[in-house]
């Protein structure tokens, strides 16, 4: 694959982290279809950083212990390996994005 410095997945924004992790069309795809859909167009963060504080730090009504914050937290995080993944899957191995396979990765 060669680097035009795009998002390896969409191919239609520049590659950042914030994009390629929470605004790219993959990314909105995935974070929408998880077991706790995010919604990550009504969101506005300014860096990656401040995204998984969002996660880590939320106290949403709808976590009601903390064991489901931590499974809520690793979730993500899986989430977020599994972009990860399919990034470097498309750089190095040439896999062209299949959302239905990539969500019944996760
Ligand atoms: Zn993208």
């Amino acid at each position: 694959m060669e680097d035009n410095g795009l998002c390896p997945l969409c191919s239609l924004a520049p590659e950042s982290a914030l994009h390629l992790f929470v605004f790219c069309r993959v990314a909105k795809t995935l974070w929408r279809e998880s077991f706790w859909p995010i919604i990550t167009n009504n969101l506005s963060f300014t860096s990656i950083a401040a995204f998984i504080k969002w996660i880590v730090c939320s106290k949403r009504a709808f976590l009601r212990s903390l064991v489901e914050h931590r499974n809520y937290v690793l979730h993500a995080a899986i989430v977020l390996d599994s972009i990860w993944d399919a990034q470097n899957s498309v750089i190095h191995q040439d896999w062209v994005v299949n959302m239905h396979e990539l969500i019944g990765s996760v």
